[in-house]
């Protein structure tokens, strides 16, 4: 400890001021069914996102950031748990109305609450429906948004606040950025905890005219609505970043920000005009296209702007969080993520990880140092669309210098594949069967979603 910092701590124990103060809120922004190409902080010309860029510069991009399965639910059972959802059965999209994030599970906010954390989820719950499984019995004290894994952006049917049903509703992202600054002002007197879950940018495609008509530019509709959804959640998430600051509580609050999954980008998937270049592959798939997302930690009373390149996974919030809250994290917990504040500020030297794992289905993925190890869905290379395609062979890419996955080294390194398979085994003898299949779950998302619909849930 530094000598400075060190009598400041002493000064605030002798005046009594309490620990409680320091506590930072706890912003986690979810973008849904993003395309890796399409931020401005990945490069992106021809869709702005000045404050999603903004919020790149007021902290650290992972340009190694994954999240753990390339469909909607899984990654937030995983997110909200710290825990890769194969450990508990949470594999695929729930199928019917009474599957949902084993009750069994703890989440994040379950765990900020205890902690003395006044706790929110504004937009898509997607992890059940059943009443045990909805956002107030898994830790929330506030509730504004939708059960289902897809809504209409338009109709306000099924989305709710608390318990009951909204009876008008403007559009989704606009209503969502609403109640997020509305969250922030009604509790400033203790530590927060927000999950801002957007159902942006997943189908289905509805876009307010005001905000095409600022795309004409851009020939395809199916783009040009995308543009669009994406411009709404940027303005959403600038108005919320301009209510921290005006609020004074920019400094110390950890801003976390991903998209759950991949851009859907091959046949038989949600697709929505996203691009993921330079990646290859889609949402639905182990290929980085489905898994690696933006990825983005700004905490500016702790953490120097810059870029972190080492492998990082979205399992790593949840410990993030913790640490920040002065939560220790208990063995009997079983997190599988790692506080990744000392990786970024240089505290710690060693990588967060010695490997990251997928399993999804027959599709499987892992990553050690530059090298990956992946069976894909073969949809990626054939754009049949169809359903239980065949998974490829196992195919080895170094990322360093093939970020595409284009050039499989699988036949010329052996050993670099025995020893990646050998890691995953490993990690797979961990696992549990899932506790339900794959249903497919492409709903194009045109109907609202809400408790009432049951294949909404299988939204992806
Ligand atoms: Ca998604």
């Amino acid at each position: 400890m530094k000598p400075l910092f060190a009598l400041l701590a002493s000064l605030l124990a002798i005046t009594g001021l309490s620990h409680a103060a320091d506590k930072p809120n706890i912003l986690l922004i979810v973008g849904d069914d993003m395309g890796y190409a399409d931020v401005g902080f990945h490069g992106c010309k021809d869709i702005p996102t000045p404050n999603l860029d903004a919020l790149a510069k007021s902290g650290v991009r992972f340009s190694s950031g994954y999240v753990t399965g390339p469909y909607c639910s899984p990654t937030r059972a995983a997110l909200l748990t710290g825990r890769y959802q194969n450990r508990f059965g949470h594999e695929f999209n729930p199928g019917g109305a009474t599957t949902g994030m084993p009750v069994g599970e703890t989440t994040i906010a379950d765990r900020l609450k205890s902690a003395g954390y006044v706790t929110g989820l504004v937009g898509k719950w997607h992890l059940g429906n059943q009443e045990a499984m909805q956002p107030q019995k898994r830790g929330f004290d506030e509730f504004f948004g939708f059960l289902g894994g897809a809504h209409s952006y338009f109709e306000s049917r099924g989305i709710l606040r608390g318990t009951t049903p909204v009876t008008e509703l403007d559009y989704t992202t606009d209503a969502f950025g609403r109640e997020a600054v509305s969250f922030i002002d009604r509790h400033q007197a203790k530590p927060w905890f927000l999950y801002l879950a957007f159902n942006a940018v997943h189908t289905p495609m509805h876009a307010t005219d005001e905000r095409l008509a600022k795309f004409s530019g851009i020939a395809d509709k199916q783009r040009r609505t995308y543009a669009a959804m994406m411009l709404a959640m940027d303005e959403a998430i600038g108005k919320v970043r301009r209510k921290l600051a005006d609020a004074g509580l920019e400094q110390n609050t950890l801003v976390f920000f991903i998209s759950d999954n991949g851009g859907p980008t091959m046949p038989g998937v949600t697709v929505n005009g996203s691009r993921n270049e330079p990646l290859r592959g889609s949402k639905r798939t182990t290929l980085e296209g489905g898994v690696r997302v933006p990825f983005l930690v700004s905490w500016p009373a702790r953490v120097k702007p810059g870029v972190y390149d080492q492998p990082v996974n979205q399992i790593d919030l949840s410990a993030t969080a913790l640490a920040a809250a002065g939560v220790e994290a208990k063995p009997e917990w079983k997190l599988d993520g790692v506080d990744l504040v000392p990786f970024i500020t240089g505290a710690a030297r060693e990588n967060p990880h010695d490997a990251l794992y997928w399993r999804f289905g027959a599709q499987m993925a892992v990553r050690s140092g530059d090298y990956k190890l992946v069976r894909y869905d073969t949809n990626a290379d054939t754009g049949t669309g169809k359903r239980n395609q065949p998974v490829s062979a196992a195919k080895l890419y170094n990322l360093a210098n093939d970020i595409g996955e284009t050039k499989d080294l699988a036949a010329a390194e052996p050993d670099k594949v025995k020893e990646l398979q050998a890691k995953w085994d490993a990690w797979n003898s961990t696992n549990v069967k899932p506790l339900w299949g794959d249903g497919g779950g492409d709903s194009d998302g045109k109907e609202p979603g809400g408790p009432q619909r049951k294949r909404k849930q299988n939204a992806e």
